[in-house]
């Protein structure tokens, strides 16, 4: 027979103790995280007329359950409404661009390279043998269209 041990008082604190730490250290976090977001919108607001982002909801992201990308895409979220209303406060102007081949298309010539994967941070590409820095040709892809 299982008896249950009484739960000392004191062992109840710290665990609110400990709950309530986490929290407010969680809260701190999104705090400064929001702060950051603030302060990057603010500056892309103030230095640039066209802003094009890369629209996250085409992407297939369910499919990746990782914390750490989690947080990135809820980052970018709100990284893209605070530099759209921000926009509408300044006369910019916010563009979501469809991430769809950015990363696999030539930003020189359009040759379309097929799929790279995440780990491909550079190629040459086959057809105008220009050399890309993946995030680079994205940006000017994005930047295209
Ligand atoms: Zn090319």
């Amino acid at each position: 027979m299982y008896v249950a041990v009484p739960r000392q008082l004191t062992d109840f604190k710290n665990y609110m103790k400990t709950k309530m730490m986490v929290a407010k250290y969680s809260e701190k976090v999104a705090n400064q995280r929001r702060d950051y977001l603030q302060k990057i919108s603010a500056k892309l607001i103030r230095h640039y007329d066209v802003i094009k982002l890369e629209d996250l909801k085409t992407k297939g992201l369910m499919r990746n359950h990782n914390l750490a990308r989690a947080i990135a895409n809820q980052s970018w979220r709100e990284l893209r409404l605070m530099l759209e209303y921000k926009a509408t406060w300044y006369g910019k102007q916010v563009v979501a661009v469809s991430p769809y081949k950015t990363s696999q298309r030539c930003s020189l010539c359009g040759y379309d390279d097929g799929k790279h994967e995440l780990d491909v941070r550079e190629w040459t590409c086959p057809q105008c043998h220009a050399y890309h820095d993946r995030d680079i040709n994205a940006a000017k892809n994005i930047l295209a269209a």
